[in-house]
């Protein structure tokens, strides 16, 4: 930790808890701390409070806070251009597009479509799959695809879906890694797509094998149903490669982006993979009055070239495989390590994680229970192997406390 970082001030902000209670909508629970400001994987607290980021985010700050060349880009085209609405387009948006493009092998005919979360950019997937076939989606058991209304429906949590009424969407929901479920599915005839997470996150870091994504790709082809990879959480260098699906060397017909994307700036691509995918939606079909200004697609051009020239990608893989096998056997009540890269999921023996979040709070790391008994680390891709060794030096403590 600089000393510049700690001598920062800090702003006023009374008694935050109070304040929160009284302007804010209570959809996120109480927040645990009131953050000041950040330098690299460390955040500062209201009162002065350090702690080391494991979760950046919710895996969206892949290059930490206040990345020199983050800032400079986005002071940058700040000071340039920030938003000029999609009857026009800019320099950085076609950058962007073409990157992206790139990065995924997308064969040519592919295209992007760039909105400003997660949650749309699967919007705007169920809306492709729709078009193209009305009739039903598919899903996986414990999806999380996003909280408005048609990614909700394929979200698997009731809880998350229930007060709102029936499904905007006609969603399936089926257990993974079973081809001849899925098979049973598709030989109905009425299905429009099948969305899946490489790596389901939210569940609490469930990758799919790759088996199962090439099984998904060959059904899917074969039934006239389109394969959407969700992306948002394990895409864009997480796992180590730029996208989690290109382990199986499948293309799937669509992939939605976003979290590390902005490194901080929302963004949500929506790609779609060849000439007939990317025709489906016409002109007038699909739109967003933010998505994809040059701001944010300047912040996204940062990120990816950041990763590149720091060569993070590599980096990511390292660490990831350095704190899953010491994570794994740093205490009897880990039972698994899941992930890869900077997404790994802790298996504890019993519903300790939410525990296990306030202890780590108190003795100064920042991670979060994906479910009950899973602790989700999704660090920055800069974190280094001191500051990842601090955590695995501290977290048998810290589970003994609990
Ligand atoms: C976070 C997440 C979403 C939703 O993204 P938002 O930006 O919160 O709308 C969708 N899918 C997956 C896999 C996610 O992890």
């Amino acid at each position: 930790m600089s000393e510049g970082l700690t001598a920062t001030k800090q702003q006023t902000t009374g008694d935050w808890r109070k304040r929160y209670r009284s302007g804010l909508l209570g959809v996120f629970g109480s927040p645990q701390l009131c953050l000041d400001h950040g330098q690299g994987c460390v955040v500062v607290d209201s009162d002065g409070k350090e702690y080391l980021d494991l979760l950046g985010g919710i895996a969206v700050n892949a290059l930490g806070y206040a990345h020199p060349a983050w800032v400079e880009a986005v002071s940058h085209q700040a000071q340039t251009l920030a938003h000029v609405s999609n009857l026009f387009t800019t320099g950085p948006q076609l950058d962007l597009a073409e990157k992206l493009l790139a990065l995924a092998n997308a064969p040519e005919g592919s295209a992007v479509f760039l909105s400003n979360s997660g949650t749309e950019a699967n919007e705007a997937a169920i809306k492709i799959c729709l078009a193209r076939k009305s009739g039903r989606i598919i899903a996986l058991d414990h999806a999380f695809h996003g909280r408005t209304l048609g990614a909700l429906s394929l979200t698997h949590k009731i809880a998350y879906r229930q007060p709102f009424g029936p499904s905007a969407v006609d969603v399936t929901f089926i257990t993974p890694e079973d081809p001849e479920i899925l098979a049973g599915e598709l030989e109905k005839g009425d299905v429009s797509g099948v969305f899946v997470e490489p790596i389901q996150g939210e569940a609490g870091v469930v990758p799919l094998t790759d088996e199962y994504l090439q099984q998904v790709r060959e059904l899917t082809a074969g039934h006239d149903a389109l394969m959407v990879v969700d992306e948002v959480q394990c895409g864009m260098g997480r796992t180590g490669r730029w996208f989690a699906h290109q382990s199986a060397h499948i293309t799937p017909d669509v992939m939605t982006l976003a979290k590390a994307l902005g490194g901080g700036f929302p963004m949500g691509p929506t790609m779609t993979f060849g000439s007939d995918v990317s025709g489906i939606l016409a002109a007038g079909q699909h739109g967003t009055t933010f998505g994809g200004n040059p701001l944010a697609c300047a912040a996204a051009l940062a990120v990816i070239s950041t990763i590149e020239s720091e060569n993070l990608l590599t980096h990511v893989g390292q660490i990831g495989t350095l704190m899953s096998s010491a994570l794994r056997q740093s205490h009897p009540r880990i039972t698994e390590v899941r992930g890869s890269g900077a997404l790994l999921g802790v298996q504890l023996d019993s519903d300790i994680a939410s525990e296990l979040v306030v202890a780590a709070r108190g003795a100064g790391f920042i991670v979060n229970a994906a479910n009950p008994s899973t602790l989700r680390l999704a660090p920055p891709y800069i974190l280094t192997e001191a500051e990842a060794q601090s955590f695995i030096v501290a977290l048998p403590g810290l589970i003994d406390t609990v």
